[in-house]
């Protein structure tokens, strides 16, 4: 078990940059939270500068990591550009740091960059407090421009995945074990994607990221299942609401076809590395098995309305 330190960037009178009526220190917040809650996950100790919206002093920051005897320090930004159109993920550490610490920034940003949504701006140095009077090998990460509102789409409908590839980066950098969190694989995306598309007329771009666009999708497609096969009479809008759930009939072992499919599309996007093919085996089991325990339900490897609901709405 290693101690890491999570730092959501600015906070309470601090709101770090600005754009309409959206402020960094809340993004900031919102990332390190699901960060420090991966990390928990895979048996982690882990310890926020803050975990509400107030102003937390920048050596303060610092000495919060220190006093602990941190083993990393991960500050969370997001950039801003006077030029609105900059775009993309850096991460920074102190010009006078370390090997280790560069390696470790180094494996955490393409980590990010695997996500493949936002460019890659690479690794910089910077003299910022945090770096410079941290003691532990530590980070400052920007995950996209507040500045550019194609980079806020992207970090709003993806911040889970930034946040398991910045978690399970962190990891891998500490030679720790993976934690449970999504850290799908975009070529298994593309091709669910690419299903959906010629199977639902989805219309979805094949970036290999399963947003909430891909997740509503699977959703379109099981609507259309249900009306084809049982008579559901659904409306097809991709909202997974009562209707939907009632409409749902079980699926279990022995299971195929497309709601077996799209079962599978959504747990690999929950993080279980099945195979997507439609064939409800042992594999398939076992993850919805796990998910159920996982999430509070009851735990038969069913897949009945409560767990597509978990899994889709
Ligand atoms: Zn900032």
């Amino acid at each position: 078990m290693k101690t890491i330190v999570i730092d959501a960037g600015h906070g309470g009178y601090d709101y770090g940059a600005v754009s309409g009526g959206r402020y960094e220190k809340d993004d900031n917040l919102r990332l390190a939270r699901l960060v420090a809650e991966n990390l928990r996950a895979a048996g982690e100790r882990v310890i926020m500068t803050r975990n509400s919206d107030t102003f937390v002093p920048l050596l303060e920051r610092s000495a919060i990591s220190n006093n602990a005897g941190a083993d990393l320090f991960v500050s969370l930004h997001r950039n801003a550009s006077e030029n609105a159109a900059a775009s993309g993920i850096e991460t920074y550490v102190y010009p006078a740091a370390g090997q280790t610490t560069r390696m470790y920034a180094e494996i955490v940003n393409d980590s990010m960059a695997a996500v493949g949504a936002l460019p890659d701006r690479g690794i910089k140095e910077g003299n910022f407090s945090v770096l410079r009077n941290t003691r532990a090998p530590a980070m400052l990460i920007e995950l996209g421009f507040l500045t550019n509102q194609h980079d806020n789409a992207v970090f709003d409908e993806n911040i889970e995945q930034y946040a398991a590839a910045i978690s399970n980066g962190i990891l891998r950098a500490l030679n720790e074990e993976p934690g449970p969190g999504p850290s799908p694989n975009p070529a298994v995306i593309k091709e669910i994607q690419t299903t959906l598309n010629s199977r639902y007329g989805a219309g979805l771009a094949v970036d290999g990221v399963f947003g909430a666009r891909t997740k509503s999708a699977v959703v379109r497609g099981l609507q259309t299942e249900l009306n084809r096969i049982y008579g559901a009479r659904l409306v097809v809008d991709g909202v997974f609401g009562p209707k939907t759930k009632a409409a749902i009939r079980p699926v279990s072992r022995g299971a195929r076809g497309n709601i077996v499919y799209l079962l599978q599309a959504a747990l690999y996007a929950a993080g279980y590395h099945i195979a997507v093919d439609g064939i409800f085996g042992a594999e398939t089991e076992a993850a919805v098995r796990d998910y159920q325990a996982k999430h509070g339900l009851v735990v038969d490897g069913v897949a009945g309305a409560n767990t597509f609901e978990s899994l889709l709405k």
